[in-house]
């Protein structure tokens, strides 16, 4: 209905519930036959209410006159109430939600244009430390090989923030979905790590089961929510050891990733997942980190109707425990 010309709407709109006993002697209705035609012999109109004003009217319609008492103006009005807050709330997350999602095609554009010169200008950089275009002395080499590190950060910048953009745009609707091994996943992240645990003096346990804890899903999604987890726990443990331990619970997977590392300051533990955050006595030691790889497993493994939990004691370690739905459960 046209709320802005039936003068009956009009009075509702200034805030009052409207009641028409008998619709076949009121002179408020505009086309007082085609209401007949409708069998509609009395109508109620009361505003919906909003914080900014009326948004709109909601109507009850009555086949005899005289249908309606007070009790059920009463009635329609705290109807109306109860409808108003909900159409605000749904108004008002879809405007967030179309925000969020244009603030990340956004970041997803300017990422993507970024990628490119990021890679070819480390690939001159690696020609020209590598001496293949003459041989550098120790101070340009050092330049060049400081210059290559400062890159390789915003490369993994860009990667990070485009994953992000990815999945908030959904993109990720569009990604091979299948059954995939998470022991297999578990494996192949274990094995790209052991060199480097190896290298910090750190030891690498990882226990999975003999079957394939099949999920069904995207391979390179469940490699990064992995691959974020073992390589925070080896960036993040001076000395001792990383462990990856994987289990069937009933129809969910189980992984749990723990080390003996520098700790999470129980302050920090719930801004943990927050695009972009880093604890304090992360920032201290000499690697380095986006902040964003956190945020990116949370938002991926929500997506798979999983949970992901940590519990940390500074200087003594780290434990996220991950837990993610089995394809036989889903299709059970
Ligand atoms: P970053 O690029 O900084 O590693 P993440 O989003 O992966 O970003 O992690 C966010 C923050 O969580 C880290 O900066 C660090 O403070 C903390 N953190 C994550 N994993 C660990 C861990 N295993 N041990 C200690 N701190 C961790």
């Amino acid at each position: 209905i046209e709320v802005a010309r039936a003068p009956i709407d009009q009075e509702a709109l200034s805030g009052k519930t409207v009641l028409i006993p008998d619709a076949s002697q009121d002179t408020r209705l505009r086309y007082p036959d085609k209401v007949a035609a409708e069998g509609i012999r009395t109508i109620l109109s009361t505003p919906l209410l909003s914080k900014r004003g009326a948004i709109g009217v909601l109507r009850a319609y009555g086949g005899s006159a005289h249908r309606f008492s007070q009790d059920d103006a009463d009635f329609l009005a705290a109807i109306a109430a109860e409808g108003s807050v909900a159409i605000e709330n749904a108004r008002a997350y879809q405007l967030l939600e179309n925000l969020d999602r244009e603030k990340s095609q956004f970041v997803r554009m300017v990422t993507h244009e970024l990628r490119s010169p990021v890679q070819v200008t480390l690939s001159l950089l690696n020609v020209l430390g590598r001496g293949y275009v003459g041989a550098l002395n120790e101070k340009q080499s050092d330049l060049v090989d400081r210059a290559y590190r400062r890159l390789r950060f915003l490369q993994t910048l860009i990667d990070d923030l485009l994953d992000l953009a990815a999945g908030k745009a959904d993109v990720l609707a569009t990604a091979e979905r299948g059954l995939v091994s998470l022991t297999d996943v578990l494996r192949e992240v274990n094995e790209r790590y052991e060199a480097p645990a190896h290298d910090k003096g750190l030891a690498l346990r990882c226990k999975c089961p003999k079957s394939d804890l099949p999920i069904w899903g995207d391979r390179s999604e469940l490699d990064r929510i992995i691959n974020n987890l073992v390589s925070n726990a080896v960036k993040y443990t001076q000395e001792g050891e990383v462990r990856v331990l994987a289990e069937q619970i009933d129809g969910f997977a189980r992984v749990v990733v723990s080390d003996t590392g520098i700790g999470i300051p129980e302050d920090a533990l719930p801004e943990l997942f927050q695009e972009f955050y880093r604890a304090q006595n992360a920032k201290e030691i000499k690697e380095t980190g986006t902040g964003l790889g956190l945020a990116i497993v949370k938002d991926l493994v929500e997506r798979y109707d999983g949970t992901i939990e940590v519990e940390s004691k500074v200087s003594e370690g780290t434990t996220f425990t991950l837990t993610l739905p089995l394809a036989d459960a889903l299709f059970a």
